[in-house]
């Protein structure tokens, strides 16, 4: 009995102290759980920041990426007209945009104005857009860029096709006129004239007055000639001291009357350059299709060949076959 109660005490003892070091391994892990609860709210308040940080990160990405893709797409553009289009239809991605008018409004005062050089080129946007608003002045930036390359690339166009010093045309683009003018010709059975024009002794005005003189004489030639011809005749500068003239729908009798005409206007005209007063010929060569031939290269020769002639004759005149 003695020996039961002794053993039974044992086993007490024993399931006590199992319960003391459960409770006291639970309390250490309850206090660790307290412990790691405790740095989960301080780490949440540390990312709270960091969160909103990432979130005005993501909002600038995002604007930074709405600008840059706004560029992409309206930089290859190399006309103004669809430029605007494009750019009135990309920033309403940006915010609420009202209106896109591409003269200028009624009610001016309530829009954004994106002027480029003059009231002409001016684009106007209604919108409320916070955000519009605020990137205003770089959109107008992006604008300017690209309209500076419009600028530029007309700017590149006409010279690779004029003349500088005459503002006629040049030979190579005259050229390229020519042959179309003389296919249209053929196709629709229509006259086409062409004249070879050349300034007489132009050396010896050179000579006489000075290069900058015989420039200034040669503006002034193809300015007469500008004034004598129409809208739809192109001029050339063909090379030197010679130019050429495309005539669509001119028959012969017509042409020489024009030729005629503009050597009777150069020879009359007095031409003041720098401090020189001086006059100036010209002699000019006539052909036409279908008159003289059916060939376009042919058609060029004759009207060298008649301005010889014009030139063996006396200058001063106008020739043809
Ligand atoms: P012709 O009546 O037979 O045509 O005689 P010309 O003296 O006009 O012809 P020539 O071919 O002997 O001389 C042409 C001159 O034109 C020679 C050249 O120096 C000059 N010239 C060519 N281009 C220019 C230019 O851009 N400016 C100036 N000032 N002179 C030029
Ligand atoms: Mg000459
Ligand atoms: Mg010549």
């Amino acid at each position: 009995m003695f020996y039961r109660a002794v053993i039974f005490l044992l086993i007490i003892i024993f399931i006590v102290e199992e319960i003391l070091l459960l409770k006291r391994f639970l309390n250490r892990n309850f206090r660790k759980k307290e412990q790691l609860l405790v740095r989960i709210d301080e780490l949440e308040k540390e990312l709270n920041p960091l969160k909103k940080n990432i979130d005005a990160l993501e909002k600038q990405m995002s604007e930074h990426f709405f600008f840059y893709d706004l560029m992409r797409k309206i930089s290859p553009f190399l006309n103004k007209k669809e430029l605007f289009k494009v750019f009135s239809e990309e920033i309403k991605y940006l915010g609420e945009v009202e209106a896109v008018e591409f003269s200028r409004p009624d009610n001016e005062s309530k829009y954004l104005q994106f002027v480029f050089g003059d009231e002409i080129n001016s684009l106007y946007v209604k919108t409320d857009s916070k955000k519009i608003i605020g990137h205003q002045d770089l959109l107008r930036k992006l604008l300017e860029l690209c309209i500076e390359r419009i600028n530029l690339y007309d700017r590149f166009q006409q010279l690779s096709i004029y003349d500088t010093l005459t503002e006629t045309y040049n030979r190579r683009y005259l050229v390229m006129r020519f042959i179309e003018e003389f296919e249209r010709a053929q196709k629709f059975s229509l006259k086409l004239s062409f004249i070879m024009i050349d300034v007489d002794n132009f050396k010896k005005i050179n000579d006489t007055y000075g290069h900058l003189v015989g420039d200034a004489v040669l503006k002034e030639i193809a300015k007469i000639i500008k004034q004598n011809i129409r809208e739809i005749d192109s001029l050339a500068r063909f090379g030197g001291e010679e130019f050429s003239l495309i005539l669509p729908e001119t028959d012969k009798m017509s042409a020489i009357v024009v030729g005629e005409r503009i050597r009777s206007k150069v020879s009359q005209q007095i031409i003041k350059a720098f401090d020189e007063t001086l006059s100036a010929t010209i002699s000019a060569g006539v052909s036409s299709f279908p008159q003289n031939t059916l060939y376009s290269d042919v058609l060029m020769e004759t009207a060298d060949k008649a301005l010889y002639q014009a030139k063996i004759s006396g200058r001063n005149k106008v020739c043809w076959f």
